[in-house]
């Protein structure tokens, strides 16, 4: 009964042909269990239930092949697309099983300067603050005043209060700051959070698509033109090396 319902609104809203519409769903990171510092964060049986249902009420396709079907009028009803920023390693560690699992195809952008050991800025910041071995940060001087980090709400507080200082700096000196925070932290980080190269493969052979997402991950509406056209074509030609 359920399912039919669903199967009826999934058509209304997402019918097939010359009205088609594509669902995207867009997912980061998944991690294996879920994390009490980042509670929104999606993880394995939360990904494995989404997934059910994705195979049960909607047509999944590979955006490749869905974007043709789109645009030439021949997209099943309820059409479905799964897709992967960034380049985390869970996505073929935790992730590629449930997709596989389920026979659900995605496509996975990535930011090409950080495979291979590589770590972005947010996570360099929530690592630091995770691993910390001190009882609080002191960033007055960073205008962030004393963050304590003794329990998981105040560990919580001083990653939104360090990521909100690091968004509103320019790449370089976001970067020093982030450097700061990671220093005083006395923390160990870890370089294992994206993919390396021979991933790449794996995905490849499960069947994945894979895409260019930049290769510093910057806002591309923040910097120059020909800025953004360099990191999006160095990462093509990445990948396709
Ligand atoms: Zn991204």
């Amino acid at each position: 009964m359920l399912a039919a319902l669903t199967r009826l609104v999934g058509s209304r809203l997402a019918p097939g042909g010359g009205n088609a519409r594509l669902s995207i769903l867009m997912y980061h990171r998944v991690l294996t269990d879920p994390d009490p510092l980042l509670p929104g964060q999606m993880h394995a049986a939360l990904f494995d239930t989404h997934m059910q249902a994705l195979r049960t009420h909607f047509n999944c396709l590979p955006l490749g092949e869905a974007v043709t079907r789109l645009r030439n009028g021949t997209l099943p009803p309820r059409a479905a697309c799964v897709t992967f920023d960034d380049g985390y390693r869970d996505n073929v560690e935790v992730a590629l099983p449930i997709l596989r699992k389920h026979r659900v195809p995605a496509i996975f952008f990535i930011a090409t300067g950080y495979l291979d050991g590589g770590r972005m800025f947010n996570d360099t910041v929530i690592e630091a603050i995770r691993g910390a071995n001190v009882p609080e940060l002191d960033l007055t001087d960073f205008k962030a005043g004393v963050l304590a980090l003794n329990t998981v709400e105040q560990r919580r507080a001083a990653i939104s209060a360090c990521l909100r200082v690091a968004k509103y700096r320019n790449p370089e000196k976001r970067l020093d700051f982030v450097a700061e925070v990671a220093q005083r932290s006395g923390a160990r980080l870890p370089d294992d959070l994206m993919m390396d190269s021979a991933q790449l493969e794996i995905l490849l052979n499960a069947g994945m698509e894979i895409g260019a997402h930049t290769v510093h991950h910057p806002i591309l509406l923040r910097i120059a033109d020909d800025e953004a056209r360099k990191e999006i074509v160095d990462s093509k030609r990445q990948l396709k090396s």
